[in-house]
């Protein structure tokens, strides 16, 4: 029948329209190349038991690593990782910690670990030591673009500073972005400041309103092994978070109220307030080291902006073999991230059977241990394989919407930067409906993903989300189905591949995707960092850096 139909259409269409039948654009192209099976098969190979679940370093996160590689090369995509291979390495270091704190000097309350505080060593070494005098620091914020900077007259430098977690907008509407929390706001912020300013040390006074989590999260969290990427030589050797109470007594001891600082921290022009006390800190740490690796693959650009590319890439592993829930041991991560790591794949290959080659190159990308807290994806911006400054932009897939066909497009942070603009045109192009979606705005959800690496070295980004007006379903529907994976899914064995399953929506979606890079790897300035971004001054210092 389909043959006959098309044969039957195409005689309409050329006697009716002479001369003028345009052919499709490059960005067509490459949407109508991107295949269902394709797509399909990647995510059920990955998302097998047989891969064990992917976890950093073992056989099944090899495995997986191999087998993105292997299909890159397949693709005839170029080896973009070290020394001429598909992969980058990845050194993690893990340090479980036995931490001490106390008043330097005084006898009386002394703080317990656990119930107080918790404490880790921000070098790579099993001892570290920090003992010096203790300044307020209010919310620990340099913002230019908020006229505000918690460090105004300040020499921090071998200092233990004090600050508040989120940011001075959960207090006073009209400053920052009010309830929308801000980079700023993220305890990871806090810490990179400290470390800019000189500190030796930095605590964070937990509430639940500011954290937006209770204490037993701060010490999930904190207590067992910090996994992370060996960092160099700095200033800060010890980071760590204080219970609230235990803040207070801390400031009343050093002749201080938290609760008015507290308030006064929120107001324009706060100065940072010396306690009257010193702190001793100290960390011991048992240090294991392992390694895993993320995979690159190049699709060269055509031109003389070749050299640039656009990142398009998506998270590999997941958690592995762990505690057994209903009999099943096997964290699949199948949704979690086998869905987009087969999207990154299914996208190569969409741009490899099109034969479309943008003006920069295509960066194809998975990343390793974002579960372990995005550690590929900052092993890739501390180390990238290209300048920084030729990376115009990072379109990252973190679980592909396998419900079915929606209306709408939602994707994080496309107010940040104009990249936004062009994937609206995207989105436009194939029928949808840009939305944005509230509650992750709220939750901060745009500093939780791979793109978030790279945007805090200046990389314009953004991360998919899933519609949520789902073409022949009731309104509610999309939430109703998402709040179900959140509860009975996510992050448990059970992400695994469901008889269900639709490929229509993921389709939509990586249509969006690659139509985004062509547009981006075709037009010659690279997007820019929104006015009021928080990276739009690491975005200008990535510009001007040289080159590797
Ligand atoms: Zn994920």
């Amino acid at each position: 029948m389909r043959p006959l139909m098309l044969a039957l259409c195409l005689a309409c269409l050329t006697s009716s329209l002479p001369a003028q039948t345009t052919s499709p654009s490059p960005a067509s192209r490459v949407a109508r190349a991107l295949d269902a099976r394709v797509l399909r098969a990647h995510l059920e190979f990955l998302a097998d038991d047989v891969l064990e679940g992917r976890a950093p370093g073992t056989r099944g996160g090899k495995t997986a690593a191999k087998y993105i590689a292997a299909q890159f090369e397949r693709l005839g995509l170029e080896p973009a990782g070290d020394s001429g291979t598909y992969f980058q390495r990845v050194p993690i270091i893990a340090l479980t910690p036995e931490p001490s704190l106390a008043v330097a000097g005084a006898s009386a309350s002394p703080l317990t670990w656990k119930k107080d505080f918790v404490l880790w060593s921000m070098r790579n070494d099993s001892l570290v030591r920090a003992n010096g005098d203790v300044v307020f620091a209010g919310y620990g914020i340099v913002a230019p673009e908020y006229g505000w900077n918690d460090y105004a007259g300040l020499d921090a430098k071998g200092k233990i500073v004090i600050v508040l977690v989120n940011d001075p907008g959960l207090q006073d509407s009209t400053i920052f972005r009010g309830k929308i929390l801000t980079y700023y706001g993220r305890w990871t912020y806090k810490i990179e400041e400290a470390q800019r300013q000189g500190a030796a040390g930095i605590l964070m006074v937990h509430t639940t309103e500011s954290a937006s989590y209770p204490w037993t999260t701060v010490l999930s969290g904190w207590v067992g092994p910090q996994v992370r990427l060996e960092r160099p030589p700095g200033s800060l050797l010890v980071a760590g978070w204080l219970q609230q109470d235990a803040a207070a007594r801390l400031f009343s001891q050093g002749g201080q109220d938290l609760a008015a600082l507290t308030v006064a921290a929120a107001k324009k022009g706060f100065q940072p307030v010396p306690l009257k006390l010193q702190l001793d800190a100290s960390v011991r740490s048992t240090v294991r080291r392992s390694e895993t690796e993320n995979v690159l693959g190049r699709w060269p650009g055509r031109g003389p902006l070749a050299h640039e590319a656009v990142l398009i890439g998506g998270h590999y592993d997941h958690f592995g073999i762990g505690a057994p829930v209903n009999g099943d041991s096997i964290y699949n991560g199948a949704e979690d991230n086998a869905s987009g790591t087969a999207g990154v794949m299914a996208a190569a290959e969409a741009f490899v059977r099109s034969g479309v080659h943008p003006g920069r190159s295509i960066l194809f990308i998975g990343f390793a241990a974002e579960e372990s807290g995005l550690l590929g994806s900052q092993a890739l911006a501390a180390a990238p394989p290209f300048p920084l400054r030729d990376m115009a932009t990072i379109l990252n897939v973190d679980v592909l919407n396998l419900y079915g066909r929606t209306r709408d497009f939602s994707a994080l942070g496309l107010d940040q930067s104009s990249l936004g603009v062009v994937m609206t045109r995207a989105a436009a192009a194939e029928g949808l409906k840009v939305t944005t979606n509230e509650e992750a705005l709220l939750k901060g959800s745009y500093f939780r993903s791979d793109h978030f690496s790279l945007a805090r070295v200046g990389v314009p980004g953004t991360s998919l989300e899933s519609g949520s007006d789902y073409v022949g379903r009731p309104a509610g529907w999309g939430k109703e189905q998402h709040d179900k994976y959140t509860n009975e899914r996510y992050h448990q064995p059970s992400d695994q591949v469901q008889p269900w399953f639709s490929y229509d929506g993921a389709l939509q979606q990586l249509r969006v995707i690659v139509r985004t890079a062509v547009a981006i790897g075709d037009t010659p300035a690279q997007p820019k960092w929104s006015a009021g971004s928080e990276f739009r001054q690491a975005g200008e210092a990535r510009l001007k850096q040289g080159g590797q």
